[in-house]
């Protein structure tokens, strides 16, 4: 089988087949060294792209190392991947002409903060590389996010109205910045809700690929 990498209009580089391939050939290994994700994490802190594929319960990545981990994604691929006995293998869906860009869903997780936007030009394009399933979960952690700002928002303003309260009433010049009875209660309330603000996924915001299950 001819594979290329050469440029590609959905992103950067892309792998090409020079040859035709017919559906439900295994096409390519995505190969590279296995390692734990917490290492993966380590390593790639800072670095915004990675070709990592998670593997068996995620606790494992393959760090990509390969003609494969030049296959873009796309949300009408021609390919999927199949995890067999620890090893992942792109797998033709469809019949493929020769000079056809190889492509399949990357199904990404565990993306930290970071948008994953999708730029694969398919007429149901999702808008987004992570799955439909982490993309539900992205929209409730943001919408429980708001909320928890809205409600720290709303008592700082309380907290604001009883200082002038007290200011302006004029009762103990001395006492008058500090919110008399309620200032023992709020500020670990407040505390509470800002550490679970910056909970954050497993990970550091890294993304992986993960195995499209059947
Ligand atoms: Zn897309």
């Amino acid at each position: 089988m001819g594979l290329i990498v050469r440029s590609s209009a959905i992103h950067a580089a892309g792998c090409y087949t020079t040859t035709p391939i017919a559906k439900g050939t295994r096409v390519v290994e995505y190969t590279g060294p296995v390692i734990d994700k917490e290492e993966a994490d380590r390593r790639y802190e800072d670095k915004p792209i990675t070709y990592l594929f998670g593997i068996g319960d995620g606790s494992k990545v393959i760090d990509g190392h390969g003609i494969a981990m030049f296959i873009n994604h796309s949300c009408d691929a021609n390919c999927e991947t199949e995890e067999i006995d620890g090893r992942v293998w792109i797998m033709a869906i469809r019949d493929i002409a020769a000079g056809e860009e190889l492509c399949y869903d990357y199904c990404l997780y565990d993306g930290g903060d970071e948008d994953a936007p999708c730029n694969c030009g398919a007429k149901k394009c999702r808008g987004s590389m992570y799955s439909a399933e982490e993309l539900r979960r992205r929209k409730q952690l943001a919408l429980r996010r708001a909320k928890e700002q809205a409600a720290v928002k709303k008592k700082k303003v309380k907290l604001a109205a009883n200082k002038k309260k007290r200011v302006q009433s004029g009762s103990s010049s001395r006492n008058a910045a500090q919110p008399a009875k309620t200032s023992g209660r709020k500020p670990s309330k407040e505390k509470t809700s800002q550490s679970s603000q910056r909970r954050k996924p497993a990970g550091t915001g890294k993304t992986a690929k993960k195995a499209r299950r059947k």
